[in-house]
């Protein structure tokens, strides 16, 4: 035994006894979120202070067979890292015992612990005493350096036993689009006085919290549903005009889910869950909005959950499920199909009636779009080759969102794929969904640049929505732009003058610009009447057909049945 290890062996043999002294209660009381524990390897009794007691809900505060106990509350994902670290020490492999770890609290709930000790041998060299602290990390970080409020750790140190209440989780709308277009300069401005104004609303007796990113959350105890939406609709009205500072404004929308305690959830996670799952509701259905939990909130979280594993399936099973429909562009001059946009569709093994803009937007949340879209790409170009070889000229385009034409490769596989399948370049039209997401525009220009001198169609498509069209245009070549349904589903009732100058306008900034254009959502014969003299390359609308399977497009192609519509022209 070395000299050190022999003076705590000496130290601890003169202690009254290793678990009854007064510095195990002096260390006990440091801190409230330190906790400590000492063990009698001899008898295999410990004692936890009595913080830890009460934090994890333990028995009490002398416990046998410790080490078995406490493991059965670590995550387990962590038991491995626990049980290695621990059984090195107890082996003799190493003198220290330092590992990070979940542990479950009495609410049940998992804190992240950093946990150390020490055993202390006997004069055989023998373990003796074991003894070490734990400090829970979330303390560490209680509150947010940018907005000062306090953070998710403080919420969850946050007893909700026997509280009735209400609690909201505010998220502002489109958070990161105001980055992409702003910077993160501005966006952390609109955070600051963002929560300034809220801690303003909220007063003394409510409760604030910065969750992550751009989410707060508020927890008012004895509040009613109505006090929530009363604060709620507060918060809204001063968030469409905030002040920066002296000069700057900023006009944000937000949204939120709320949930009444304990009503809906018994334990923290779970009001914490349901909070969000009826924020994620309201941002898709009604944005702008509050939804407080309900059961209907719970049957689209567990729609998207099956969603997801459904897509997963497919993916996994050789894009079982996928398939393509096709709509065709017509010629507004011959009457004649030119070609077609491939429009993503989807049958899962559970859920069989999902749209694109459901599916494809849980794709894209995952990142599953870029192989998704690999293949839609891939089947486009096929079924083009065949289609060019028995019905001569064909135009196919696919859909493709920025997050895709980003990925490494994507450019790449695209002339790859081209020349695999023996597909001439121009007889594709690759169509940027989105384009307000656009955060890189001069890499996707340079994209861009790279397929149009391969000779394949560019189109951005939805044009006139996004605010950010005009600029793209600006930015990026294109060959095409999609004018969006909104300016001409309605074109022939009264009242829409408006829509009729837009498209004009944009198809003349076309022509300057030597940019081709296809007019969407034409939808009935008034519309076409219309639509058909503009001077747009292509029409696409319901009115010619709708969206459908290959094979119907296929016999639309042999019977050229449009051909004989040119009267209606
Ligand atoms: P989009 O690219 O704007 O596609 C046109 C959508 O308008 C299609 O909906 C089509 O069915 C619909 N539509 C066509 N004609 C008319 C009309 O006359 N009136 C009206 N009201 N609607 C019309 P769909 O197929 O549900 O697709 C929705 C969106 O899903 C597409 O919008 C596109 O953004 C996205 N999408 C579809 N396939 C893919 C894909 O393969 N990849 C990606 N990234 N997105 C896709
Ligand atoms: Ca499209």
């Amino acid at each position: 035994m070395e000299a050190s290890e022999k003076r705590w062996f000496h130290w601890a043999e003169n202690m009254k006894s290793i678990l009854e002294n007064e510095l195990f209660e002096a260390f006990a009381a440091v801190s409230e979120n330190v906790y400590i524990y000492v063990c009698d390897v001899k008898t295999n009794m410990s004692r936890w202070s009595p913080n830890a007691v009460s934090y994890f809900g333990m028995e009490s505060e002398y416990i046998e067979d410790a080490a078995n106990v406490w493991g059965k509350k670590i995550h387990p994902s962590d038991i491995n890292i626990y049980n290695d670290d621990i059984g090195a020490v107890f082996s003799g492999e190493k003198p220290h015992h330092s590992c990070q770890y979940r542990a479950m609290n009495k609410e049940g709930d998992y804190v992240w612990l950093e946990c150390k000790g020490t055993m202390i041998n006997d004069e055989n060299g023998e373990p003796f005493v074991f003894a070490g602290m734990m400090t829970r990390l979330d303390y560490q970080n209680k509150y947010d350096s940018l907005t000062g409020l306090q953070t998710i750790y403080s919420f969850h140190s946050y007893d909700f036993t026997d509280k009735k209440g209400a609690a909201m989780l505010i998220g502002i709308d489109n958070f990161r689009r105001v980055i992409s277009n702003y910077g993160y300069a501005w966006g952390d401005d609109v955070l600051v006085s963002f929560s300034k104004m809220l801690k303003e609303n909220c007063g003394e007796d409510i409760m604030l919290f910065r969750m992550n990113g751009d989410e707060f959350m508020i927890v008012a105890e004895n509040a009613s549903q109505e006090d929530i939406n009363k604060l709620f609709e507060k918060v809204r009205c001063e968030a469409r005009n905030i002040s920066l500072d002296e000069e700057k404004k900023a006009s944000i929308s937000i949204s939120a889910g709320a949930v009444i305690f304990p009503e809906n959830g018994e334990t923290k996670t779970a009001l914490l869950n349901n909070m969000e799952y009826s924020l994620e509701y309201i941002k898709s259905e009604n944005k702008g909005n509050i939804c407080f939990y309900s059961g209907k909130v719970f049957e689209r979280y567990r729609r998207i959950q099956m969603l997801k594993d459904d897509l997963k399936n497919s993916i996994n099973n050789d894009f079982k499920g996928f398939e393509l429909f096709y709509q065709p562009f017509i010629s507004p001059k011959s009457g004649k199909i030119k070609g077609c946009e491939a429009l993503l569709r989807w049958k899962g093994e559970k859920i069989k009636d999902s749209y694109p803009s459901e599916f494809i937007k849980i794709l894209e949340d995952s990142g599953e779009i870029v192989p998704v879209g690999l293949w839609v790409m891939e089947e486009a170009m096929r079924q083009q080759k065949k289609w060019q070889e028995k019905y001569g000229d064909i135009c196919i385009s696919f859909n493709v969102s920025y997050q895709q034409f980003m990925h490494e490769d994507f450019i790449d596989k695209v002339i790859k794929k081209a020349e695999e399948y023996g597909v001439n370049p121009t007889s594709m039209m690759i169509e940027l969904t989105e384009s307000c997401h656009v955060e890189q525009p001069e890499a996707l220009a340079r994209a861009f640049t790279t397929l149009i001198s391969q000779g394949f169609q560019i189109a951005l498509d939805d044009f006139g929505t996004a605010y950010a069209s005009l600029e793209m245009l600006k930015k990026v070549p294109t060959n095409f732009i999609k004018i969006e349904h909104s300016f001409v589903r309605e074109l022939a009732e009264p009242g829409h003058e408006i829509d009729y100058i837009i498209i004009e306008n944009l198809l003349s900034l076309c022509r300057r610009l030597d940019c081709k254009a296809v007019i969407e959502g034409v939808e009935n014969e008034k519309v076409n009447d219309i639509t058909k003299d503009m001077g747009a390359t292509f029409l696409q609308g319901y009115y010619y057909s709708k969206p459908v399977c290959r094979d119907d497009f296929e016999e639309m192609l042999k019977k050229d049945s449009l051909k004989t519509d040119v009267k209606k022209l």
